[in-house]
């Protein structure tokens, strides 16, 4: 069994697909920990994209992170970092499949920022990194 961090993204919340996201990882099986809504700070998005804040599209992330509130949560399960990767599908939704979060709910946006409905941490250490700054420890 392990933990994974998820968010909700402001576009998902904004287009009311909480329920649809929520309701799939229910159906899979897996367990939701802990959920809560949450307007996100810059200060927090710098150490959660830490490895992308001197990327030239990061002040686009800033911006669509910060239009409105997200919902973020742990998830439990077995393999649950790479099988929740897999629902949520390619980060650019033009590549997601149909059947994943993105493939289903988003499509490629040209205004720099790819807007694809939900974040899940990619590894082990990130999701424990993740949970420790979203959440404490
Ligand atoms: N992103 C973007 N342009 C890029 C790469 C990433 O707008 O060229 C945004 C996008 O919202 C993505 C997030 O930054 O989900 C984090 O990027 P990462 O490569 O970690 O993708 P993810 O793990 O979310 O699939
Ligand atoms: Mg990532």
């Amino acid at each position: 069994m392990e933990n994974t961090f998820f968010i909700i993204k402001p576009d998902g919340v904004r287009r009311s697909l909480v329920g649809s996201v929520l309701s799939r990882i229910e159906r899979r099986g897996f367990t939701i920990e802990k959920l809560e809504m949450r307007q996100v700070t810059k200060e927090i998005l710098d150490q959660h994209y830490a490895d992308l804040v001197d990327r030239p599209f990061y002040p686009d992330i800033v911006t669509y992170m910060t239009t409105g509130p997200v919902v973020i949560g742990i998830l439990r399960g077995s393999n649950v970092i790479s099988s929740w990767r897999k629902m949520m599908g390619a980060t650019d939704p033009a590549d997601a499949l149909p059947g994943t979060i993105r493939g289903d709910f988003a499509h490629s946006s040209d205004n720099g920022c790819v807007e694809n409905i939900v974040h899940g941490s990619d590894c082990l250490e990130s999701a424990e990194r993740e949970i420790a700054l979203w959440f404490g420890k």
